[in-house]
Order: structure tokens, then C-alpha cells, then sequence
């Protein structure tokens, strides 16, 4: 085949496909390969035909599409595949590019591509008609269309989803916090404690501590001032308390006037030091009620302290811990157990 003739065939094929579309012509191989054939002339009693059906029916129905295509066409018309490929490959590349914006999945429509220009390799092999590579033309062409719609549905649903993920992530951490604080003092809460020592004692860790505080004779403050001021002291207390955790010690409000620390990495003479100096650090809170205008400065707090070793379950460090800090209230109050030895 001369290059006239490939060029002749691929404007043919172009002219085709608009006539195809303007009568409402399915896009089948038959009809593809009936209308390349009217567009290029060669058999003047075909169009004259198809325009009459054309005026009848404003279409041409399948029936006489099939009758037409078996009296005209039916014999294999040699086409030019190299030239034909060449211009699928441009269709291709130009479709790729068009496509790269979206964000798809661009190795699915590579991978259809290929597939049809294998089915076009082999139809250069074994000889060719117009009909197989019409075709495979077809096929391409609809794979296309249908990948591009469906990737642009896709990528729409993909950055709705990831604005409902984004959502709920914001959403998640809120009530994770709201769930896990304490609302009166701002640290983390029983439910938090719970979790921590669990997950912690999970990993059997090398060194954790507990230290269990108490405060001492909270019941008189509330009897004395009022349970609000009851409130703004348990608010001092743990704001200091948290101001004395360093590398990684972790405090929670474990009850009422009762917190805890869990102290990782740590020996007991360690976790021991931490809690003397959060003691030492409570005698020195003050604060004041403005409406009996007195100044709390008198505020303590006993202490136990643990540490955690392969044989004890979770529940058993607590009550080793809160048998020091009873000893601690026993012994006088404001102070922490047990003593060095
Ligand atoms: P001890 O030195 O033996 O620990 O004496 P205590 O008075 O601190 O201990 P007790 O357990 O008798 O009293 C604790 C009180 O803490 C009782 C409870 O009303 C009060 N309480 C618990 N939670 C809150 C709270 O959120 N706000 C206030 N204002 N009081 C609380
Ligand atoms: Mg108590
Ligand atoms: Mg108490």
C-alpha cells in the first residue's frame, strides 16, 4: 500500500466517523467498516443505496446495515496497520496526557492500550481486514471514553472520600480527647490511665512506675470554703504536678482528689525523686478565694510509690501503690512511701 493510500485510509476513517454519529449509526465493526467504505467512494452504487435508506428512516437500521455490508464490503480490504497504529498510538499518548491531570490509575489504561495493540500486531501477522482493525479501533476507542469517564467519576469520589476521611479524622480526635481528658483539670483521665498502664504492660517495659497521690484532707477544704473552691484547688494541684513530669513520666487524674504517674524507664529510687519533688512543689501552691478573700496555702498530699516487674498484673502494681500511700497517711500525711532504704 502506497502512503497515498495510507493517508487516503485514515481520512476516510476520519470522515466516517462523523457521518456515523450525525445518523445515529451504532459503532460496530460491521457499520465502521460500511461507512470507511461509503466515505472513500470506490463503489458509487453502495452510496446511492445508502442514501436512499438514509432519507427513509433518518438512519439506517440494522438489517439493511447488515445486508449492505454483506453485498459491498464483506470481502477483506487490505489497510495499512503501521500507519494505523501509529495514529492510535498518537490517539493514545494525547488520550494518557489528557488523563495524567486526574490522578488515575494510569497503569489499568496502559495496560488496555497494550492489549489492544497486541490484538493489532496479530492482525498484522495473519493478514488483515478492515473489519478487524476497525475493531480493534472500536475497541480502543470505547475502552477510552470509558476509562476516562469512569477515572473522572473515580477521582471525584476519591477527594469526596478523602474530605469525609479528613472530617472524621477531626472529628475522631475531638471526642478521642474529649474522651480521654479530664474537664475539671485538663489531664488525662482514668479511662487514659487504664489504657496506658494496659498498652505499657503489654510491651513488657523495662523500669515503669507508678506513683499514687492523694491529697491530704481534701473533705476539709470543701467543708471550709465550699465545693468550688474544692475545684480551683484540685486544678492547682494538677497543674503543678504537671509542670514536675519530665522524660516522659505521664499524669492522670485517677479519681476525686486522687492522682496518678505513670514514670517509664525509671528505677524506684528515680520515680521516688519525682515524687518528692512534686511534694515539695505542692506545699508551695497557694491561691486565694476571692469572696472570703483567704489565701490557701496549706495544701498536701501523700504518695506510694511502685515498680513494675514481670510477675505483677496491672492490678496488683496499683495495690502495692496504694498500700505506700496509705502507709504514707498512716505515718502522718504529706509525705512519700516508701522510704528509702
Ligand atoms: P485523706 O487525707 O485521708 O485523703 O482525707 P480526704 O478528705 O482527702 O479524703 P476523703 O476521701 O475523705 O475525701 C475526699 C473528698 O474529695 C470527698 C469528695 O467530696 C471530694 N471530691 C471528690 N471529687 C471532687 C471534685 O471533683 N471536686 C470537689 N470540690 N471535691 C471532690
Ligand atoms: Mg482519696
Ligand atoms: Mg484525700
Amino acid at each position: 500500500m502506497s502512503k497515498e493510500m495510507m493517508q487516503l485510509a485514515a481520512r476516510n476513517l476520519k470522515k466516517a466517523v462523523p457521518l456515523m454519529l450525525k445518523h445515529q449509526i451504532p459503532t460496530t465493526p460491521t457499520n465502521y467498516a460500511l461507512w470507511y467504505t461509503y466515505v472513500s467512494e470506490q463503489m458509487p452504487e453502495l452510496n446511492l443505496r445508502l442514501d436512499t435508506i438514509i432519507e427513509q428512516h433518518k438512519t439506517c437500521p440494522p438489517t439493511n446495515s447488515e445486508l449492505l455490508y454483506r453485498e459491498f464490503v464483506s470481502d477483506p480490504v487490505e489497510v495499512d496497520v503501521l500507519d494505523m497504529r501509529q495514529n492510535l498510538e498518537a490517539m493514545a499518548t494525547e488520550l494518557a496526557h489528557s488523563l495524567k491531570d486526574t490522578n488515575l490509575d494510569v497503569t489499568q489504561f496502559q495496560r488496555r492500550i497494550d492489549s489492544n495493540f497486541d490484538k493489532l500486531n496479530r492482525i498484522e501477522e495473519e493478514g488483515v481486514s478492515l473489519e478487524k482493525v476497525l475493531g480493534v479501533v472500536r475497541g480502543l476507542v470505547k475502552e477510552s471514553d470509558e476509562i476516562r469517564s469512569s477515572t473522572q467519576y473515580f477521582t471525584g469520589q476519591l477527594s469526596k472520600a478523602q474530605q469525609e476521611i479528613e472530617a472524621l479524622k477531626r472529628q475522631l480526635e475531638k471526642s478521642e480527647q474529649i474522651v480521654l481528658y479530664d474537664a475539671l483539670t485538663s489531664i488525662f483521665n482514668r479511662r487514659a490511665f487504664d489504657n496506658d498502664l494496659k498498652g505499657t504492660l503489654s510491651q513488657s517495659p523495662d523500669g515503669l512506675c507508678l506513683i499514687l497521690i492523694d491529697i491530704d484532707h481534701f473533705k476539709a477544704f470543701n467543708d471550709n470554703y465550699g465545693h468550688l473552691l474544692g475545684d480551683q484547688v484540685l486544678k492547682a494541684v494538677a497543674k503543678r504536678l504537671q509542670e514536675a513530669c519530665r522524660d516522659g513520666a505521664k499524669l492522670y487524674r485517677y479519681g476525686g482528689e486522687e492522682f496518678a504517674v505513670l514514670v517509664p524507664n525509671s528505677q524506684l529510687s528515680s520515680a521516688r525523686h519525682l515524687a518528692e519533688a512534686m511534694r515539695r512543689g505542692l506545699e508551695k501552691v497557694s491561691l486565694k478565694d476571692r469572696r472570703k478573700d483567704v489565701r490557701i496555702n496549706k495544701i498536701t498530699a501523700s504518695f506510694g510509690v511502685a515498680q513494675w516487674n514481670k510477675n505483677l498484673k496491672s492490678t496488683e502494681i496499683i495495690e502495692i501503690a496504694d498500700k505506700l500511700l496509705y502507709q504514707a497517711k498512716r505515718l502522718g500525711r504529706n509525705r512519700v512511701m516508701p522510704i528509702p532504704g
